[in-house]
């Protein structure tokens, strides 16, 4: 495994991080105080092919490998974690699979829009269930030329804004993971509801909601691959969702670490800069240990899924290990910090409320041990 960039990546990095420079950090604050990331921050990114990163060429993309994908999320993350979910949901789990298992038909009609201007969203998980999703209770029925759906969906991440939802349904009476069926839902679709957005401790600026199918038509051709596929097509997006927020976590948390090592040097105590103190020295250490090793784990997990290999075990332990390093190292920020680390005017506050969720979504840290236990002991589980 090669750790240096080519040229085309340093090239995208330079690119991504002058936008976060100049466009986007300078209003990460506002925006989670304010709850919304704009309009223009998504079409700034669209405008660069930032929407397109999943999508092979010959279909308006730019078809990044997962490594490049990851170091762009990366990047986003370090200036805004609101605005790098949105990007990271729609490209890994929101776009792509559009791609992966549509039709040339789907491609054509629903691609164009993806791969530019509008956001792609996930939608998965309901009330009742969220680790357990073969638990789905969301129903389709076939009729005519189309499907009814009926149920609800909650936690869609940019639900209110996304131009299409890729979202998954019964259309088999029972439960388990037969029976489920994958659909791709537009905007404005009559009878699809758009409810509350959630009140959020982190990743403010993101809209999370609430969606509800009352009675909503679905043409067929809105279908994703055949009936009863949905569950595997969900799986196999988890699987590369997860280097995703791997990296999402990994740019919150580094940096919250190149704010704990300014402040460290800045901060004076009993007659010198906190840094010349062995406590905080060890914690600067022990952070960027943390940080160091989640890059490894996120790269490995990338160039595995690029090389055509197997990399569901490494997916998860990259997002294990880069996620919980994340809570740990936002949290040791705040203590470098001290009493100014608990307030919103340093951004590790916000740093630490964004990193919390990484542990949670796209399978919680329990769910990954299951899927690496269930690996590394042969069972597919
Ligand atoms: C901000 C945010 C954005 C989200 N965005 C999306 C999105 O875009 N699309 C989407 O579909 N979902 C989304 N989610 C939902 C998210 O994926 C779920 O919250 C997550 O999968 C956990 O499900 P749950 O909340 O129902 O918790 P539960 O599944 O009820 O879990 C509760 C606790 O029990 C543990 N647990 C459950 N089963 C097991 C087990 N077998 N072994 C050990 N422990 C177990 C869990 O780890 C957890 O600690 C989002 C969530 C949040 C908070």
């Amino acid at each position: 495994m090669n750790l240096d960039l080519t040229e085309d990546q340093i090239l995208i990095r330079d690119t991504v991080r002058e936008l976060c420079r100049s466009e986007f950090a300078p209003h990460a604050a506002a925006w989670d105080a304010g709850g919304n990331v704009p309009d223009e921050a998504v079409a700034k990114l669209g405008e660069n092919g930032f929407l397109g990163m999943a999508i092979p060429e010959e279909w308006g993309g730019v078809g990044y490998d997962a490594r490049t994908t990851t170091m762009v999320i990366e990047e986003l993350a370090r200036a805004s974690a609101a605005l790098a979910i949105m990007i990271a949901v729609h490209n890994s789990v929101g776009a792509y699979p559009i791609w992966r298992f549509g039709s040339d038909e789907q491609r054509r009609r629903l691609l164009p829009a993806l791969t530019t201007r509008a956001l792609a969203a996930f939608s998965l998980s309901e009330p009742g269930c969220g680790s357990d999703a073969a638990a789905l209770q969301a129903s389709a029925v076939r009729d005519g030329d189309g499907y009814v759906l009926n149920g609800t969906k909650n936690w869609v991440t940019s639900g209110r804004r996304a131009g299409a939802i890729l979202t998954f349904v019964r259309t088999e009476k029972g439960s388990g993971p037969h029976g489920i069926t994958a659909f791709v839902l537009e905007k404005g679709m009559p009878g699809l509801e758009v409810g509350r957005g959630e009140d959020k401790m982190g990743l403010r600026g993101s809209d999370t909601v609430e969606i509800a199918f009352h009675d909503l038509r679905v043409p067929a051709a809105n279908r994703l691959g055949e009936e009863g596929q949905g569950f595997h097509i969900a799986l196999a997006m988890l699987d590369a969702g997860r280097i995703g927020v791997a990296a999402q976590a990994m740019g919150v948390m580094q940096a919250a670490f190149d704010e704990a090592v300014r402040y460290a040097q800045q901060r004076r105590a009993f007659g010198g800069p906190i840094a010349k103190l062995q406590a905080i020295q060890f914690k600067l250490a022990e952070m960027e240990r943390r940080v160091q090793a989640s890059r490894l784990l996120i790269r490995r997990a990338a160039w595995l899924r690029d090389s055509g290999r197997p990399f569901t075990r490494e997916a998860s332990m990259a997002k294990l290990y880069a996620t919980e390093a994340a809570t740990w190292v936002t949290h040791q920020a705040i203590q470098v910090h001290g009493g100014y680390g608990y307030v919103k005017e340093y951004a590790v506050e916000r740093y630490y409320r964004d990193a919390r969720v990484t542990e949670i979504y796209e399978g919680t840290s329990e769910m990954q041990r299951l899927v690496i236990a269930r690996q590394l002991l042969g069972r597919k589980g």
